[in-house]
């Protein structure tokens, strides 16, 4: 009697699961294992550049990857459909019918067997419960999200445009970005160079007048992960490239085209963004009955194993993991994901051979943000730099750059990781510096 393949599902291929399914379909033979890459989407663009999508400085056909050729490739399956439901009982999953634009299914409701299960499948925006805020902002959480923000931004631009031009008008476009973090600072840094682009690509009466950033946080300071003297500077940088940052400022409601303020303001806005933190997708609750954080999130121990399901895991945004002699969970970050993806490979061979489970260590590199092509800050933790050291200018770019490739070389591996390198930066040369549609 032949033996049954051992399957392990990974939902979710972004950055911690996409790294993930290439080591395993690499690591074990197609005669023994079959690894299965549950995703909804056809193509992967790396989370941490969608604000540059968004804004236009980056083309993401050039960058995405293709989960089809990249299974062929690696020796996975890739599997087009949604986690929808998890039987804990049977140890199956079932996927949510995959649909076409006008609604008709493409692929049905699917049942897929594991043996070993690993949530990968991120997060979403927090809002808080703020009226408003579902209904009428937009968001930074994938692709989809990031083209449509590009398509607003361009129209909005080219009305602006048209009104100066034909009214001699003093027409302007009023953009808020609501929270203080990495996305909301990155955005608002790569707005301001797109705007100041826009002259160059036919919008004569473009000038820096015609759009209004505004930049909104809760907190005392921007980057609250980031050290004080880091979040001060990007403070400073964003002031001078006009951004108008209000802190300490608290938002009470989402209209149509507005956002309210707990001291009673309320300001107009063309384009509202939301960016105020992750937290588990509310889809997980109604998946099974797998222990959930406060914030919606998948509890793991230590080992990324979920306490409730000795055969599920979860890596990456989705899981809330507090390790040993530390008080808070490990940051949802991309490079806690790639850290969580690489230490899966172990466990999952660990788990089979019956072997005990060893914790994950998280080792923070330290965090960095960039405002465009103006300036990139932020700190590198490392006995090297001896504890934690604030950097800034063209060291702290190419380590900033260093964590895409790290994940280029994640998603390729070492032979090819590095042929990508190169294609993405000949294409910064040889490519627009707008993508306009
Ligand atoms: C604009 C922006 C800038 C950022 N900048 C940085 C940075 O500079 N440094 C840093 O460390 N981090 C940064 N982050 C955070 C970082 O992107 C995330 O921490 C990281 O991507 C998390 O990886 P993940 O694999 O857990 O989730 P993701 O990368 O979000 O991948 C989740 C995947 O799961 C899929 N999925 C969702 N639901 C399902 C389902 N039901 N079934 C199957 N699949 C599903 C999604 O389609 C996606 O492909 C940034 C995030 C944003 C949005």
């Amino acid at each position: 009697m032949t033996k049954r393949k051992t399957q392990i599902v990974v939902a979710g291929g972004g950055a911690a699961g996409l790294g993930l399914v290439r080591k395993l379909g690499a690591k074990y033979s197609r005669d023994t294992h079959d690894i299965i890459l549950v995703e909804p989407n056809r193509t992967h663009v790396w989370k941490p550049l969608l604000h540059e999508v968004a804004a236009g400085s980056m083309d993401a056909n050039a960058d995405e990857v293709g989960y089809g050729g990249h299974a062929a490739r690696w020796g996975y399956r890739f599997f087009n459909g949604a986690l929808e439901k998890i039987d804990r009982v049977a140890r199956t999953i079932t996927t949510a019918p995959l649909l076409d634009e006008e609604g008709e299914v493409i692929i049905d409701r699917h049942t897929i067997r594991y043996d070993y299960l690993v949530l990968a499948i991120g997060g979403v925006s927090n809002d808080f419960g703020i009226t408003g805020v579902r209904e009428n902002a937009m968001f930074l959480e994938n692709r989809r999200q990031a083209d449509r923000f590009r398509r607003r931004l361009l129209n909005a631009c080219l009305r602006v445009n048209e009104r100066r031009q034909r009214d001699g008008a003093d027409a302007r476009l009023p953009i808020c970005i609501v929270g203080g973090g990495a996305t909301g600072v990155e955005l608002s840094a790569e707005l301001v160079h797109a705007t100041q682009s826009l002259r160059a690509y036919g919008l004569e009466v473009f000038d820096d007048s015609a759009v209004e950033i505004t930049l909104i946080e809760a907190g005392p300071r921007l980057l609250p992960a980031l050290p004080e003297e880091v979040s001060a500077k990007v403070l400073d940088e964003l002031r001078a490239l006009g951004v108008n940052v209000r802190l300490e400022t608290m938002v009470t409601e989402i209209g149509k085209k507005s956002v309210s303020t707990k001291d009673g303001r309320t300001m107009e806005a063309e384009m509202i963004l939301w960016a105020t933190g992750v937290r588990g997708d509310h889809a997980i609750a109604r998946m099974s009955d797998l222990k959930l954080s406060g914030q919606g999130r998948v509890v793991v121990a230590p080992t990324l194993r979920t306490e409730t399901d000795e055969r599920i895991f979860a890596i990456g945004d989705c899981c809330h993991c507090v390790l040993p002699g530390t008080e808070t969970p490990v940051p949802p970050r991309a490079q806690s994901a790639q850290q969580m993806a690489d230490h899966m490979v172990g466990q999952l061979d660990r788990a089979q051979k019956g072997q005990p489970l060893t914790d994950f260590v998280y080792r923070d590199k330290g965090s960095l943000v960039s405002l465009s092509r103006f300036a990139t800050l932020g700190s590198l933790m490392g006995n090297l730099v001896g504890g934690k050291m604030a950097i800034e200018g063209r060291i702290a770019r190419l380590a900033y750059m260093s964590l895409y490739r790290m994940h280029l070389i994640a998603v390729h591996g070492w032979v090819r990781g590095p042929i990508q390198i190169a294609v993405h930066e000949v294409n910064k040369v040889t490519r627009p510096k707008l993508k306009l549609h």
